[in-house]
């Protein structure tokens, strides 16, 4: 069976830090017969390397904004207090994975801090993008679709899950420029703001903005290719 990396988080609970992550991911890869393992956050390149030594592909998990001094630009008052350490950990995690070109599928903020990884920068909000009028932090369920994507037609993506979709959105950020080697392969479908991206490289990444383990993990299968894309 292949295993999954699924990138870690640390957070404060009644006093004490706990090594987490949302067990959406996990949930996922049990449902396509392959096995999770939650990577635990790190600031020692060698033990990133060890970890991508025992996974056969990688998911960069969702989480709180990436620290704008990574793409050069200071904080706007929007931006969310940033967490070096994750921010640390999720550049060397990356880093090692790609020594090893194992498949990456970056999520939410692993969407974005693979862009900034690769020179990329991002609209610390929405609103420096422009005008939408759709809800791109919705207020109905997380799992729930939200609004449409169109995905461009010769992408990996569209072998995955064809051209047009419903899909969730939990993100007040969005991609600005993206980094170097990656290309665009969905738009959300009012306002063309970038909601996936691949790599037109040898590296296989997929970059998805929205939460496709929040809508499979609940039942929609419409999203299951997506996790095939690290078996596959
Ligand atoms: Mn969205």
């Amino acid at each position: 069976m292949k295993v999954i990396g699924i990138s870690g988080n640390k957070k404060l609970l009644d006093g004490f830090n706990r090594d987490y992550v949302f067990d959406h991911y996990s949930t996922c890869i049990d449902k396509i017969g392959a096995v999770p393992l939650i990577l635990p956050i790190t600031d020692k390149k060698e033990v990133a390397k060890v970890y991508i030594d025992k996974i056969d592909a990688l998911i960069m998990t969702g989480g709180i904004d990436v620290n704008p001094f990574l793409y050069n630009e200071e904080p706007t008052k929007e931006t969310e207090v940033p967490f070096t350490k994750r921010d640390t950990f999720d550049f060397i995690l990356i880093e090692a994975a790609l020594e090893k070109h194992i498949p990456i599928l970056g999520i939410c903020r692993g969407m974005q801090i693979i862009n900034v990884y690769f020179g990329g920068s991002l609209h610390q909000d929405i609103k420096y993008y422009g005008e939408t009028n759709i809800q791109h932090v919705q207020r109905s369920n997380h799992h729930e679709p939200i609004h449409f994507v169109d995905i461009k037609k010769d992408s990996t993506l569209f072998t995955l899950i064809g051209t047009k979709q419903k899909v969730n959105s939990v993100h007040h950020q969005c991609i600005n420029k993206l980094g170097a080697g990656l290309v665009a392969s969905a738009v959300s479908s009012s306002d063309k703001i970038i909601e996936a991206y691949e790599s037109n490289g040898t590296n296989k990444i997929l970059g998805i903005q929205w939460h496709p383990e929040m809508m499979f993990a609940q039942g929609n299968h419409e999203m299951e290719n997506i996790f095939n894309f690290l078996v596959k």
